[in-house]
């Protein structure tokens, strides 16, 4: 679904992806670790051209997203992304932050998209927050907001990035268990997080990640209970 190859990315003299290559399946949840600087929000943003690779490829369902000929826009329709903070609109209701794109984007009629929001409201456990505005909202509800809205487009990837990493420590589980949900229903994740509990649980593959380069693989129990590599292992220690 998702093939990624010899990706490169520097900023300046600042070499931030080495040579990534990895293959995400349809369906699966990939978990990215490593320490702060390793290139994990630059890889997902390369995989939606928020940053520009400067080598290596990416193929999403076969299409050559660096491919000049292949439009953007159509490319980043495929992926929804969540970000650490929210980036709500603050000027608009909730079910307007999220009838937006579907609207402007997409094309929808203002009913099709409404009916959509609904729907993804009560699916996040906010149904009574529609006409809410998002300074009203807790960071955990904003953040399912955020989720709602990345979900509007109907993308066919998701990809997350430390989204419970702004969050008061009461908030983390409603996140990660509308996560979860969305896992277990079959969407295809790029999960970059520290909470090792949610990568044990959901993940089925975990990337550990350090300076730019992809240091070991695998399914959750290998990475955490028998790494390979003593980086690995270093990394561990510190945040197990
Ligand atoms: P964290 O865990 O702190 O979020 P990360 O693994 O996500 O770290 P990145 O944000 O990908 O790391 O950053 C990797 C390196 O790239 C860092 O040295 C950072 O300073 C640099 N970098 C990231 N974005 C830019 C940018 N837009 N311009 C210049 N340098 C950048
Ligand atoms: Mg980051």
């Amino acid at each position: 679904m998702i093939e990624v190859r010899n990706l490169k990315k520097a900023f300046g003299s600042n070499v931030v992806l080495r040579d990534i290559s990895a293959d995400i399946q349809h369906q699966e949840v990939l978990v990215v670790i490593g320490p702060s600087g390793s290139g994990k929000s630059t890889f997902l943003r390369c995989l939606n051209l928020l940053e520009q690779p400067n080598g290596g490829s990416i193929k999403i369902e076969g299409k050559d997203i660096m491919d000049p000929t292949n439009k953007i826009n159509e490319i980043r329709m495929e992926l929804g992304m969540v970000f650490q903070r929210f980036h709500l609109f603050p000027h608009m209701k909730v079910i307007d932050n999220i009838m937006l794109a579907p609207i402007q984007v997409r094309k929808w009629s203002e009913e099709k998209a409404r009916k959509k929001a609904l729907e993804l409201l009560a699916k996040v456990g906010l149904s009574d927050k529609a006409d809410a505005f998002p300074d009203s909202l807790s960071g955990g509800q904003a953040q399912r907001v955020a989720i709602a809205r990345a979900l509007a487009m109907e993308p066919k990837i998701m990809l997350f990035d430390e989204p419970t990493s702004a969050l008061d420590p009461e908030m983390v589980g409603e996140v990660l268990a509308v996560m979860k949900q969305l896992a277990k229903e079959g969407m295809t994740m790029v999960v970059v997080t520290h909470e090792m509990g949610f990568a044990r649980e959901v993940g089925d593959r975990v990337m550990f990640m350090e300076q730019g380069v992809i240091v070991e693989e695998g399914k959750p129990t290998q990475i955490f209970e028998n790494p390979q590599q003593e980086r690995t292992k270093s990394f561990l220690s510190k945040v197990l």
